[in-house]
């Protein structure tokens, strides 16, 4: 136990970090989510490591019973109304069960991508793929004027996510240990992770 809570303490420091180098990247601009008509929360995306879920359902215990139980019944739906929209072959836009009247209830829980969403990024891969992105319509409007990243279309501050995915990397790994050889893969959404609680 003693061994979770220190690695749900790393995860914690790393969120952190994200939260300064957004900030760091947003502010210049004036960059906010705030009356943002594409709201992100209505996105469909999955999410892949087994310790972000673990850390997101242990906020999701503190949280006040009767919001823990509003989550747990919005997860249920968003996973329904997700799946209909998949079999009609519609890219479901479901509002994530986590959000109450356009504000994160869970949000010191909330995981890596609602933390980095939105702002311009460039990432090296492990694999020594080079990627970029030049962030979401309202971040890339703002950022119009500034000069591009080499090599990139990418303009304005940007979060360089490597270092971010490689902290994030090694928590997964320490947090799994020998698990890590036989569990599948993690490929989703945070409602799917509610409806199934913990992971093990
Ligand atoms: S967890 Fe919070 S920030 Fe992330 S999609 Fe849900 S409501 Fe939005």
């Amino acid at each position: 136990m003693q061994r979770t809570r220190r690695i749900f303490d790393r995860l914690a420091a790393l969120y952190d970090q994200m939260d300064a180098a957004y900030d760091k990247a947003a502010a210049p601009l004036g960059f906010t989510c705030a009356d943002c008509a594409q709201n992100c929360c209505i996105s469909h995306f999955q999410h892949h490591t087994y310790v972000e879920w673990a850390y997101f359902l242990e906020g999701l215990e503190q949280a006040d019973p009767a919001l823990a139980k509003r989550v747990v019944d919005k997860a249920r739906e968003n996973v329904e109304a997700t799946q209909a929209a998949l079999a009609r072959g519609e890219r479901p836009r479901v509002m994530c069960p986590v959000n109450v009247d356009g504000l994160c209830s869970i949000y010191r829980h909330r995981l890596m991508i609602c933390r980095l969403h939105g702002v311009a990024h460039v990432l090296h891969r492990p694999d020594g793929r080079f990627v970029h992105y030049p962030g979401c319509p309202r971040f890339s409007e703002l950022a119009a004027d500034e000069p591009c990243v080499p090599g990139t279309d990418v303009r304005g501050p940007v979060i360089d996510r490597t270092p971010l995915y490689r902290e994030l990397a090694a928590i997964e790994q320490a947090f799994l240990g020998s698990k890590a050889r036989t569990l599948p893969k993690v490929d989703m959404t945070l409602a799917e992770m509610i409806v199934q609680g913990k992971p093990f």
